[in-house]
């Protein structure tokens, strides 16, 4: 994915979120301000949110450009949530086309998009997926090289590892075997994680009530704070905490 979003907060429509604000994901999908890589964000987007009182969200993910999709409109202008993570897609070369490879990915309650890459998908990554078992190999959701960095996560989230430690332990697993782009965004409708590894991002606070996660600000409001490269975030609408990559790497075994 090439630009993605999350918001924890009162609930609002999609729209709201992604389609009103004049530099938003939708508009970001022609046309990002801030995008280091890539152009057009046209090969598919998604959404995941969060019902009142439903642990595990729901999704809307299609392979079409996020414009091209009359349904899109009428469900973002008529849903709520509290809870969303949202991303349109610029596919890396060699990933499938298909909807199953537009985040957010999601399993066990939580959602997970990347933006970025494997450098040398799929020929030169060899030794990230060997570090999954054949039958996770056998189990990815797609043909992509975000797919393998989902099911490293995740195998991190099942075995108990709070998100933002999760993230950086994936993050120096890939890193230890690749060269690659590592922007990843993760929540289950209660705390969003994040890291800066190699593009942008920003989150807006407004204290007690809400917090955005996104690539890029959708306005030219104030509020919006860059988080360094090489960063991993945690957010709630209480408090966001940014810590260098490199730390939370050292700490991790
Ligand atoms: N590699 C991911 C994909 O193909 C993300 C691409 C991106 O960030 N542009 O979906």
């Amino acid at each position: 994915m090439c630009r993605h979003l999350a918001y924890l907060g009162p609930p609002v429509s999609p729209a709201e979120l992604l389609v009103e604000p004049p530099y938003g994901l939708y508009r970001q999908s022609w046309a990002p301000r801030m995008q280091r890589h890539g152009t057009v964000n046209a090969d598919g987007f998604g959404l995941g949110w969060y019902a009142e009182g439903q642990p595990h969200p729901a999704r809307y993910r299609r392979a079409v450009p996020i414009w091209a999709d009359e349904n899109f409109t009428d469900l973002a202008r008529v849903l709520r949530t509290g809870a969303l993570l949202a991303a349109v897609r610029s596919a890396t070369a060699s990933t499938t086309a298909g909807e199953a490879a537009a985040a957010p990915y999601a399993a066990d309650g939580w959602l997970f998009s990347h933006n970025g890459a494997l450098t040398g998908w799929p020929k030169a990554t060899g030794a990230v997926a060997e570090l999954l078992e054949p039958a996770e190999l056998l189990g990815l959701e797609a043909r992509c090289d975000s797919a393998l960095v989902w099911a490293l996560l995740r195998r991190r989230l099942r075995s108990g590892q709070e998100p933002a430690r999760a993230l950086a332990g994936t993050v120096r697993e890939v890193a230890r075997c690749t060269e690659a782009r590592l922007n990843l965004l993760l929540t289950d409708g209660k705390v969003i994680a994040a890291t800066t590894w190699g593009d942008t991002l920003f989150h807006r606070l407004e204290l007690g009530r809400s917090v955005r996660v996104a690539s890029e600000p959708g306005d030219d409001g104030p509020g919006w704070t860059p988080v360094p490269d090489r960063s991993v975030l945690l957010a709630t609408p209480d408090a966001v905490t940014v810590h260098p990559l490199d730390s939370a790497l050292r700490e991790d075994p």
